[in-house]
């Protein structure tokens, strides 16, 4: 049983609303901003299950990326390349969205560039994705204007372990907190209202009446004429029957290095298994995924001891080995892939009034702004 709402809450704060969106990570927002530009007199409610962040959205890297040479070369192995190009765009659009929403500085946007490094044993994959650029630079340069987007890196990597490099312009890095307190001011601005603390139920739970859709929650039924679902990792708790599996991320920073930090900028090795980048003067790296696939099927959003071991080693060995290191934090967060290295988000009109909006991968803080869009324009 269930306490029911009183009157007031039911006439006030559970009022129903024209569109409820369930989820408030940088899809949901996004998609709430979007609703509000095209249903100007909306009412608009944001739900999530947590009082405030714990999605991937505040837990992730913070790279402003659209696509390392590997990870292309690699999606063009599988899709037209026509496709990839289509992604990358999306992609680079949805990072040019925040930086018009928001002022740079505000979120730490560092566009200090990107770098694909590669350890010697993958020097045919190296050779490889440096014939690919020539490709990549006509196909990206044209909407994101810059001749040489992707280039060979000319000078001899500071870690022999990973000896040759390609660069990527314009990639950058930010501090996703901050890039998210920024949209949650935003949509209060806009006049979306945004409540934490509420778990949505399945969706064989609701009912469609002639008020709207009835939606359970553990704060009682709320009532939305259109519902829009942006819980990324999570969705099959809610329709179980959508390809999105969860993919624990794990990450570890460094304090300020006193000898100074050799790595600024943002790196992918491993094949893109790999990120790291410089949070000031400390080092903040992540992945290791690929090394412990099983286990990593994984939604805890708690840290394990195997990748964190297998993180420290390769800081220690590999990019750091003649500094003392101090570890101050380790965090882990929760993407949403699909079945079979299947990349593309899933964005679909699930029943009459509801959109679903996920499976993110590694790409939805560029991706978000693009996704949310598209979703929005299946209610039009
Ligand atoms: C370690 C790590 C590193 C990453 N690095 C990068 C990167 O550098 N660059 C990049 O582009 N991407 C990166 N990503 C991916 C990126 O963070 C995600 O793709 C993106 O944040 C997904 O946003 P979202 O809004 O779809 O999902 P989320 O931010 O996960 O939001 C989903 C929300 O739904 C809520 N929710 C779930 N179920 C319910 C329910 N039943 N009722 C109510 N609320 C519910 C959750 O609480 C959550 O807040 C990384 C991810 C991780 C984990």
């Amino acid at each position: 049983m269930r306490p029911t709402r009183s009157y007031w809450e039911r006439t006030s704060l559970n009022a129903p609303t024209d569109f409820l969106i369930v989820g408030s990570g940088f899809v949901g927002l996004c998609a709430a901003l979007e609703t509000r530009k095209t249903f100007p007199r909306a009412s608009i409610l944001v739900v999530d299950r947590a009082p405030v962040g714990f999605g991937a959205s505040t837990r992730n890297a913070g790279f402003g990326c659209f696509g390392s040479p590997s990870e292309l070369l690699d999606d063009a192995k599988r899709v037209p390349l026509s496709t990839v190009i289509d992604r990358v765009e999306r992609r680079y659009r949805g990072l040019q969205q925040w930086l018009s929403w928001f002022s740079p500085d505000a979120f730490d946007w560092f566009p200090g560039g990107g770098q694909e490094v590669f350890s010697a044993d993958k020097y045919s994959l190296f050779k490889e994705c440096e014939a690919f650029l020539p490709e990549l630079n006509r196909q990206v340069g044209s909407f994101m204007n810059h001749s040489s987007v992707y280039s060979k890196n000319e000078t001899k990597h500071r870690c022999p372990s990973l000896p040759y490099a390609l660069s990527i312009a314009i990639e950058g890095h930010l501090h996703p907190g901050k890039l998210m307190e920024l949209l949650r001011k935003k949509a209060q601005t806009e006049h979306i209202v945004l409540r934490g603390g509420v778990t949505i139920e399945p969706f064989s739970h609701w009912t469609r009446t002639e008020k709207g859709w009835e939606i359970p929650s553990q704060e009682g039924i709320l009532v939305s004429e259109r519902v829009l679902v942006a819980t990324n990792a999570f969705t099959q708790h809610l329709f179980p029957e959508l390809e999105v599996e969860p993919a624990r991320g794990q990450v570890l920073l460094t304090a300020p290095l006193p000898q100074g930090n050799p790595w600024i900028g943002s790196f992918h090795a491993d094949e893109g298994y790999l990120y790291f980048r410089n949070v000031g003067q400390g080092l903040l790296l992540g992945g290791g995924r690929n090394r412990f696939r099983e286990q990593e099927k994984n939604d805890s959003g708690c840290t394990s001891e195997e990748v964190m071991n297998y993180l420290e080693s390769f800081l220690r060995e590999h990019l750091l080995p003649h500094q003392p290191v101090e570890i101050t934090d380790r965090w882990a967060g929760t993407m949403g892939f699909g079945p079979k290295n299947e990349k593309e988000p899933l964005v679909l009109q699930k029943a009459p009034g509801v959109v679903v909006a996920c499976r993110m991968g590694g790409m939805g803080v560029a991706l978000a702004p693009s996704v949310a869009t598209e979703a929005v324009s299946l209610f039009r």
